[in-house]
């Protein structure tokens, strides 16, 4: 399949999210990643992003708690191109009354080819890659192939 190039700025939309037991584990990564968010554009759930803005103190752009539909519109993001990274702590121990919408979520970060991190050794060899800092282009499948597909009976 042919690819299409989206462009990834120097400054990257970054989605941070993190179940109610990895909340700690997402903080702990953060703060000590301080200074290399510091220049990003940063986006999370809206329990994640409360405790990150408490102990931050800089501005982050909080959408819906993840039950409360907050995973889907980090993915609608991402297929719109507004989010363009994903750092997703999610727990592998527990049911989440919105285990479907952690999937949903998982598969546009895939069909869209963003960076995903799910746990911190994956965060922390992404944070300080030297791609983080430069501008990147993300190779996507050409969907329009997909778009103009034959549909039976539609001649
Ligand atoms: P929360 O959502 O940050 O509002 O707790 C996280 C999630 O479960 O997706």
């Amino acid at each position: 399949m042919a690819h299409k190039k989206i462009a990834m700025g120097h400054d990257k939309k970054i989605a941070l999210v993190a179940h109610d037991n990895k909340k700690r584990d997402l903080i702990e990564w953060a703060k000590f990643n301080r200074v290399l968010l510091a220049h990003h554009k940063i986006y999370a759930t809206g329990t994640t992003g409360e405790i990150l803005e408490r102990e931050f103190g800089f501005k982050i752009n909080k959408l819906q708690s993840g039950p409360l539909g907050g995973d889907q519109q980090i993915g609608a993001r991402i297929a719109d191109s507004k989010i363009d990274f994903l750092i997703f702590f999610w727990d592998p121990l527990e049911p989440q009354p919105h285990d479907p919408d952690v999937k949903a979520l998982l598969r546009m970060a895939v069909v869209w080819n963003i960076p995903i991190a799910c746990n911190r050794s994956s965060a922390d060899f992404m944070i300080s890659s030297p791609l983080m800092d430069g501008d990147y282009d993300r190779l996507v499948p050409d969907y329009d192939v997909y778009r103009n597909r034959k549909i039976t009976g539609d001649e």
